[in-house]
């Protein structure tokens, strides 16, 4: 049986005790919020914390608002209260379709929207949506509040830019209107992690792409993104020729490694042929919303 090496446990009942509880630990402690990704690598003894800071009874990081231009997500979120929010699927269907395919109904009541974030896998899922939406964390110390663009957030695998005596604490959206957002992910079996996936969001102003976001997860995507692929689509018509050239550029940009999912070249053609689709859809609800401002 597989348990974890000896730790303090400690729960705390708002974010600034958990503050000074990562202060009185130093950075030998973790924070755990579903526990999905870190009870697992501690009963393997990849991760050995002396202290655990139990984040769940924050209710006060547990919500999806609207703040000001933005949409809000408090970290301590539930993948199943992004699935089912009437809220973000309102603004960005590409929540609800990432959501849909993260891992399984038990993973998604208890894994949150921090803890995915800060576990950094490279291929999930969250992050390519965010990425993609130009989305920012805000992190808490007992110093203040910093922010910091989605796209600079990961550092590394399984790195961030979340400091020893730090949290985060929400994860904020613009809002935008005549928007048309889309994921699309192949995995293995499903619940399984991503051999590719890519999500998207397009802006239409007449006839053409006024502003768009690409994500990709699981293949080595530089930020779970593609900077050149966006830059191609601003000012385009949005027709087959600009889709295909930008899922083009997304295939040969990313970087896939070689594993039990599969060969580099097949894993490019996935990327170019799901940024492709998450395009389309997101052009085609972009359309039918411009008229209302929001998605169809
Ligand atoms: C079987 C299985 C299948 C999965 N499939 C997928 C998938 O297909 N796609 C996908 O994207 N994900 C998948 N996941 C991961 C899942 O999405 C979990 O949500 C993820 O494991 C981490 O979330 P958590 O809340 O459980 O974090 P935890 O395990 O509690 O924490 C993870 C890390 O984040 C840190 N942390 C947590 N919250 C904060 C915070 N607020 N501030 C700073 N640091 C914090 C912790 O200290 C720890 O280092 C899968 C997980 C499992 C177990």
């Amino acid at each position: 049986m597989q348990v974890p090496a000896p730790f303090t446990y400690e729960r705390a009942g708002s974010v600034d005790e958990a503050l000074s509880l990562l202060g009185r630990y130093g950075p030998e402690a973790r924070l755990v919020a579903g526990g999905h990704s870190l009870l697992p690598m501690m009963k393997l003894r990849l991760a050995r914390p002396e202290a655990l800071v139990d984040i769940n009874g924050l209710a006060e990081l547990d919500y999806i608002r609207v703040d000001g231009d933005h949409l809000a997500i408090g970290a301590m979120t539930r993948h199943a209260a992004v699935l089912e929010s009437p809220l973000l699927s309102e603004h960005y269907r590409i929540f609800a379709e990432a959501e849909r395919v993260i891992a399984d109904p038990l993973v998604r009541n208890r894994g949150t929207v921090g803890g995915s974030l800060c576990q950094a896998d490279p291929s999930e899922d969250l992050s390519a949506v965010f990425a993609a939406l130009r989305g920012e964390v805000v992190i808490r110390s007992t110093g203040g509040v910093r922010r910091v663009p989605m796209r600079e957030f990961h550092v590394g695998p399984y790195e961030t830019a979340v400091g020893d005596g730090e949290i985060l604490v929400e994860v904020r959206v613009p809002i935008r209107t005549s928007v048309g957002s889309a994921y699309e992910k192949v995995e293995r079996r499903a619940g399984d992690w991503s051999i590719a996936a890519a999500g998207a969001f397009v802006v239409l102003d007449g006839d053409r792409i006024s502003d768009v976001g690409l994500g990709i997860t699981a293949v080595g995507a530089e930020h779970f993104t593609c900077a050149e692929a966006e830059a191609a689509l601003v000012g385009a018509q949005p027709d087959d020729e600009a889709v295909e050239a930008a899922a083009a550029i997304c295939a040969s940009s990313c970087n896939p490694t070689v594993d039990q999912r599969g060969p580099e070249d097949y894993k490019r053609h996935l990327v170019s042929v799901l940024v492709a689709r998450a395009l389309r859809r997101s052009i085609a609800v972009a359309r039918v919303g411009s008229s209302r401002g929001v998605e169809d």
